[in-house]
């Protein structure tokens, strides 16, 4: 990485503009937070936690410190660990993988649809043993896993579902809200994400108190009262500050998310008609759209030009999980199970997207990319 590399005129995402939406009332309420000498979960994040109840459809909300936490808690939720596998796709962020190793449990790595990317079905009914005890769907890129199939296959073999929504905030599944039908739903509001923090954070939602009521005295070192502690828990708190930002910027989620899906829909009409091959998401569902990904033939290069013109475009994921060196060590697996992760991490690019893009940006990362990028068929 250059450390030299002036940031560039159109972020992936410009997190700066969502600032100057809320700068002067979040100013006002920083101070008094930091007066009151409440620093850490308090009455924000209870205020955060209805909130989000409310917008993401869930009975209980458990504020948390990040979104690799969620799925890890989630898991102990449902007496997950050690003997147990648990399959998850190995196109995602390495955290899903850390999660299901963290509570001792084996990530069994699955490839995933040419169509989204997300987890395939057929592939994990080839990798369910006496063993498997959960799957976790990821709705990469904002994307709904085909949940109907997963939900069949876990039926069937009396598996947990535990989603993760990390990049997935609204996503929706036959008008359902993702998280929301299965063992629960796990986010991260990483700065990057949808809704983000300015630090870490993460949620937990379910809609079982039993659930959650583990989940919140897990996050808080066990704890039943002051200093009573049920069990050996962790500390996985959110900060006070944190969900006073988070407070303030989810009111706006809805219609960046809407923003997102009139920008992804623009993208997709206009590459496509060059030839370009971008995801299809399942036909009744809604995309979050974290990410608008493309794949390219000239991949590399691509990404290097669109960079030097001041356009932060980005590559996700550029090694798929079964080829990390960590994985490796871990969990050997057969390269030729993987073909579709393995092509897509060669192809893919992500083009900058937030809600607060404007239409000159998108104009001007059309023509950047139709000049520099070669479509695959
Ligand atoms: C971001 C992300 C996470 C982890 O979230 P953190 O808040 O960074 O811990 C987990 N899974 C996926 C798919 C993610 O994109």
């Amino acid at each position: 990485m250059n450390e030299n590399r002036i940031s560039p005129q159109i972020p992936l995402v410009n997190v700066q503009r969502q600032y100057e939406l809320i700068r002067a009332e979040l100013l006002a309420e920083t101070d008094r937070l930091f007066a009151s000498g409440s620093y850490i979960q308090g009455p924000y994040a209870k205020k955060f936690e209805e909130a989000a109840s409310k917008l993401f459809g869930f009975k209980h909300v458990a504020a948390c410190g990040n979104g690799t936490a969620a799925v890890s808690v989630l898991l102990r939720a449902h007496k997950i660990g050690p003997g147990d596998e648990v399959i998850i796709p190995n196109m995602t962020f390495i955290a899903t993988a850390e999660s299901v190793i963290d509570v001792g449990a084996t990530p069994i790595y699955c490839d995933v649809k040419p169509s989204d990317y997300t987890i395939d079905p057929e592939q994990i009914t080839k990798k369910l043993t006496s063993k498997t005890k959960a799957i976790i769907p990821v709705h990469l890129f904002g994307h709904a896993c085909d949940m109907k199939a997963i939900a069949e296959i876990a039926r069937a073999n009396s598996l947990v579902i535990i989603e993760d929504c990390a990049q997935a905030h609204l996503t929706r599944y036959q008008n359902t809200l993702v998280g929301t039908q299965y063992g629960g739903g796990a986010f991260s509001f990483y700065p990057g994400k949808n809704l983000g923090a300015f630090g870490d954070a993460g949620m937990i939602g379910s809609n079982s108190a039993e659930i959650d009521d583990f989940c919140r005295r897990f996050i808080d070192h066990g704890r039943s009262a002051k200093y009573q502690h049920e069990f050996i828990g962790f500390n996985h708190r959110m900060d006070a500050i944190q969900a006073l930002v988070l407070l303030k910027k989810i009111e706006f989620l809805p219609k960046w998310t809407e923003r997102r899906r009139t920008v992804a829909n623009l993208y997709k009409k206009t590459l496509e008609a060059k030839g370009f091959k971008c995801v299809n998401a399942l036909p009744d569902s809604e995309s979050s759209w974290h990410l608008f990904t493309v794949e390219v033939g000239n991949r590399d290069a691509a990404v290097l030009a669109m960079q030097s013109q001041g356009i932060g475009v980005g590559v996700h994921y550029p090694i798929p999980l079964h080829q990390q060196p960590a994985v490796k060590k871990t969990s050997p697996v057969r390269d030729s199970d993987f073909p579709i992760s393995n092509r897509a991490c060669t192809r893919l690019m992500s083009l900058p997207l937030c809600g607060e893009i404007r239409d000159h940006e998108v104009d001007q990362i059309l023509d950047v990319f139709l000049k520099v990028a070669q479509a695959t068929r």
